[in-house]
């Protein structure tokens, strides 16, 4: 099973096809799109939620409605403007682009999913989020992981697109000499690496 690639304990809880390995939440749900539509219900919402370590396994999330896959689909368009189309440094003026911020900043400025300290079994005390954030708190949390990405020089400079065949995937390059040329060395790379095999039997056959 490919590293990154949800594993097959993972399944059961409706995480199968989701993809975790861009590595930003706000980035991830940019994969829910591709290459097919993975956020088509509240479940499937609420499994991604805790796949990208928004949530902890085991929450609450009785609010994550249709309302809210809707939002969350709208965020992501926002987000994939903001971060494909943005040139760097930014187009001086961009109505398409200001308005995707806008909104962008409206999900923001709401309050994340509330921390809590709550007494463990042992008596000392964990810290947890609240039991059953609603809507607009969980589209906070991606917002904002989206702010600290955009307003990030270092950060914003490792935004890359996956060099794979018609492969739109994000990910951010964390790699060390800034190496990583696929979203993920298990599907595009190792296609290439096929490719590459195929194309050099090809020619020694000629
Ligand atoms: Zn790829």
């Amino acid at each position: 099973m490919a590293a990154g690639i949800v594993s097959s304990d993972h399944v059961q809880n409706g995480q199968a096809d989701l993809r975790f390995d861009s590595g930003r939440a706000c980035l991830d749900l940019l994969a829910t799109a591709h290459p097919v539509e993975r956020i088509d219900s509240p479940a499937r919402l609420r499994a991604w939620l805790v796949g990208a370590g928004l949530i902890p396994e085991g929450a609450r999330l009785d609010r994550v409605d249709a309302d809210c896959v809707v939002a969350f689909r709208e965020l992501r368009a926002d987000l994939d403007r903001l971060v494909r189309d943005a040139p760097e440094p930014p187009a001086a003026e961009s109505p398409a682009l200001d308005a995707a911020l806008a909104r962008l900043n409206t999900f923001a400025a709401a309050a994340p999913p509330a921390p809590r300290a709550v007494r463990a079994a042992d008596g000392g005390l964990v810290r947890v989020l609240h039991p059953d954030p609603a809507g607009p708190a969980l589209l906070a949390a991606v917002a904002r992981d989206a702010v600290e990405l955009l307003t990030d020089p270092v950060a914003r400079s490792r935004i890359r697109q996956c060099e794979g065949d018609n492969c739109p995937l994000i990910y951010l390059d964390t790699s060390r000499g800034r190496r990583r040329r696929w979203c993920s060395s298990e599907v595009c790379g190792n296609r290439e690496r096929v490719a590459r095999h195929r194309r050099r039997t090809a020619l020694t056959r000629t």
